[in-house]
């Protein structure tokens, strides 16, 4: 059974296949620093899609504190060469975002300190074909990558999601139609879903070659997601 718990929130079924038991929200997994980074190093020894005929770089992908409240999950890392300062969003695109995040009372130091930073996909996929842009991850890196997202959600279980891009949207959301009608609007995780109960707000991908996001008429929408934002960091974070 699923109720909208306000005109803003609604609970939507997800399509994910639903990971082992015991990677998803178990209360006796114990959060440490210790466990992400050892995660962190598994990840980087990973060559999945590589041995898969995928190009695959390392780079960096993640950032923030295991003890998160708030995770923000992108569709996969820009390149090493984009990212000088080797952050997550520290390219055009972050600037956009932290834009937005300023707008919702966060500075961006401020936000880094207390947000955790990963992505679908770990590695860099490459350029796009039409060389604008990276190119998306397939589907097929999309599940080779899935087993280490469940487990940094295991170990973080954080309170609020921010999916960016309509790759991470639908990971938690399952299939959505137009992004107008997700931007701009929060949600809870269903129960059969990676993140039973959690509260995502979706946010579209800051990149300067996003179609949708160049559309005038868009902004309004982001704007009401700004909104949302600013009412969780009010109720989150106000000390
Ligand atoms: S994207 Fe994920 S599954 Fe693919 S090589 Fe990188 S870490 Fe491994």
């Amino acid at each position: 059974m699923r109720h909208a718990r306000s005109p803003l929130r609604r609970t939507v079924a997800v399509s994910c296949v639903a990971p082992p038991a015991d990677w998803c929200y178990n209360p006796a997994t114990p959060m440490s620093d210790t466990n992400l980074a050892s995660l962190h190093a598994e990840i980087a020894a990973c060559r999945k899609c590589n041995e898969a005929g995928f190009f695959a770089e390392h780079t960096t992908v993640f950032a923030g504190p295991a003890s998160a409240r708030l995770m923000v999950v992108g569709q996969a890392p820009a390149s090493s060469k984009s990212t000088p300062k080797r952050r997550p969003f520290s390219g055009s695109g972050g600037r956009r975002l932290f834009r937005w995040l300023r707008e919702a009372g966060w500075e961006e130091e401020e936000f880094r300190a207390l947000a955790y930073f990963t992505a679908i996909t770990k590695c860099y996929p490459g350029p796009g074909l039409n060389g604008k842009g990276d190119r998306a991850p397939t589907r097929r890196e999309q599940t080779l990558c899935r087993p280490f997202l469940d487990r940094e959600l295991a170990l973080i279980r954080p309170a609020v999601i921010v999916p960016i891009g309509r790759i991470a949207i639908e990971v938690f959301l399952g299939r959505v139609g137009p992004l107008e009608e997700v931007i701009g609007r929060e949600f809870t995780g269903a129960e059969d879903s990676p993140v039973p109960g959690v509260r995502l707000v979706p946010l579209p991908h800051p990149s300067g070659a996003s179609l949708w996001l160049n559309r005038a008429e868009n902004q309004a929408h982001v704007q009401r997601a700004v909104g949302i934002l600013a009412g969780v960091r009010m109720e989150l974070f106000r000390n």
